[in-house]
Order: C-alpha cells, then structure tokens, then sequence
C-alpha cells in the first residue's frame, strides 16, 4: 500500500516557536519521503542537539537522537552497517559547524552514501541566541549584547573544499522547492549536503522572512524583490559530466564563487554535484570483497544462544 504524507507524521507535541522555519523543514522532509516511497522501515533519521535536533521524533521513521556535534558519525555508522538504509542526518549550523566541524570535513572525504541537512539560522536557538558559526562579522541581533566578533563560515564553501560530492541550499519557506532538493540528496550516489536558511523568529531578528522576501529593499530606494533565487533559473550547470580534471575543477570554482553570494541576491538550488567519484560503500569492498552482500546488519551475531564471535582472546590480552 502506498504510503501518504500522513504515515510520516508522529503526534509527538511539538514546541518550537510559532513562526519558526523548523517547520518547513520537516515538512519538506516527510513530503520528500512520501513522494519516494520509502517505507518507513528503511528510512532513519538522526539528529543533532539543538531545536533541529527534535526532528527525529517528528518523522514517523527510524529516528536516532544523538550527541552534540557527533550526529554524522552516528549516521555513517547507520549507514555503513546497513547499506540498503535510507539515512539522513540533520542538525543546526552551530551543531555542525561549531562544535561537528571537524566531523563535518572527515564525512565530505568519505563520500558515504547518506544526507546531511543543516538547519541554518545563525544562533544557537536552544540556548537563548548566542551566535553561531553562520552568523555574519559585525552583524547584532536582539539576543547578543554587543555585535558579533568573528567571521562566519561559508557552509557551501566548506563542503565543497572538504569533498561533498552533492552541495545545495534550500529555503525553509520555499517547502516545495525543498521537497524537490531533498529528493534529488537522497538520489544522490555519494554524501549530499543541504543547508538550508530557516529564519528564527525568536533570537535572530536580522534574517527574517521579511528580510529574504525583500521587504525592506523599498525603504533603501531597491526595488523589492526576493532576495533568495534558484540557480536552476539561470544557466547555471553544477553537474560534473566527464571524469576530467579540468571540468571538475571548473565545476569545483564556479560552486565556491556562488557560494559567496549574499545580501540582495542569494542563490538557492544545486551548487555542485559529482557522481563519478565512488561512494565510500563502494570503495571498501577492494579491502572487504563482500561487504555489500553481507553488511554487518545481516551477520549472524549468535548461534544457539551463543554469540558467533570469540572475544575471549581480546578479553584476555586486556588482562593486567
Ligand atoms: Fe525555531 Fe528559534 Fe524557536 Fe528554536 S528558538 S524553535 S530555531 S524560532
């Protein structure tokens, strides 16, 4: 029986903020499922600490709520020990650019097969608007006593100098457009990155829905627009055709210079996407010939009410 946009909705009490960009998300995210198909026994979410980091109990699939900073090495391992898995990992920007930074390159060089989706809205929500890594230099908003005092990072930018082989944004208000960017992540043979801008209302009263709708460009004499438009509207190509050098680093460029783009025009859509460099999945199996067949997820773990594997000799060794 085909599963409906309603098979993927829990009915845990959910208390973000009215207003917040969370919801899109989510939505975008249950409606991404549906529209595939995937059965709700093979799809798991994890997730970080933060407001983001209660995704998981909204999404009526697998969920796994993990550890601050640490929710892609929970998900490659998910995904590593289940390959037939659909994994998408979430969290907010000061989880997976702060604190999971170091994580956050170590996954882009791996290439497994899985999303990771940011939720981006420059503060650290949970805990009362401190600034997070996507805030920009200088930029005070009504939950900091004084502006903020470092650079930000460029999350496009980092994924794609640390390997990410499929880098988009998404906008939290734009479900649709988002529902169509975590479909193609999810297809994506390799690790896909998707940051997503989500106001929040709360703590962070410079990026607002009104700030991306452009409202406040007619105030400066602009003409209002949206700030936020879709490459796929323009003659952007951000796919790698041919295994040549040269076009990837071409590709590779243009991805970082768009990635600049900010202020009264902010790119949304596919930056980047590479399918010819093998998935880490693909690459063990030089070392382990029959991962795939027989992944960790279908080992036998016991035999007559006996584990199969001897740790006796380990235990042994460990011994003082
Ligand atoms: Fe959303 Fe901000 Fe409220 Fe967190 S604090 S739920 S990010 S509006």
């Amino acid at each position: 029986m085909a599963l409906k946009l309603a098979d993927y909705k829990t009915d845990v009490h959910n208390d973000w903020c009215p207003g917040c960009g969370d919801f899109g998300i989510v939505n975008a995210l249950q409606m991404a499922l549906a529209e595939m198909g995937i059965k709700r026994d093979k799809a798991t979410i994890f997730s970080g600490i933060g407001c983001s980091g209660k995704t998981s109990h909204f999404i009526n699939t697998y969920g796994v709520h993990t550890l601050h900073g640490r929710v892609l090495t929970f998900a490659q391992g998910g995904k590593l020990a289940n390959p037939e898995m659909t994994v998408v990992a979430v969290g907010g920007d000061g989880d997976g650019l702060g604190i999971g930074a170091g994580h956050f390159v170590a996954a882009g060089r791996r290439n497994v097969d899985m999303t990771y989706i940011i939720f981006d809205n420059g503060v650290y929500g949970l805990t009362k608007g401190q600034a997070s890594p996507t805030l920009k230099l200088g930029e005070k908003t009504k939950s900091l006593p004084s502006p903020n005092t470092n650079y930000n990072v460029n999350p496009i930018g980092l994924a794609v100098a640390s390997g990410f082989t499929f880098v988009a944004r998404g906008y939290s208000y734009d479900v649709r457009h988002l529902k169509d960017l975590i479909i193609k992540a999810v297809k994506h043979k390799g690790l896909s990155f998707l940051d997503v801008l989500q106001p929040c209302p709360t703590y962070n009263d410079i990026n607002t829905r009104d700030w991306y709708a452009g409202v406040d460009l007619a105030k400066e004499s602009i003409e209002r627009h949206s700030r936020i438009y879709k490459l796929e509207e323009t003659h952007y190509d951000p796919v790698v055709h041919y295994a040549e050098e040269s076009e990837v680093n071409e590709k590779l460029s243009q991805a970082l210079i768009k990635s600049l783009e900010w202020g009264n025009k902010i790119p949304t859509g596919v930056f980047y996407q590479n399918e010819i460099i093998s998935p880490y999945e693909t690459r063990i199996t030089d070392k382990i010939p029959n991962y795939l067949e027989n992944p960790p997820t279908k080992q036998k773990i016991s035999e007559n009410g006996l584990p199969t594997t001897d740790v006796s000799e380990i235990l042994d060794s460990l011994q003082v």
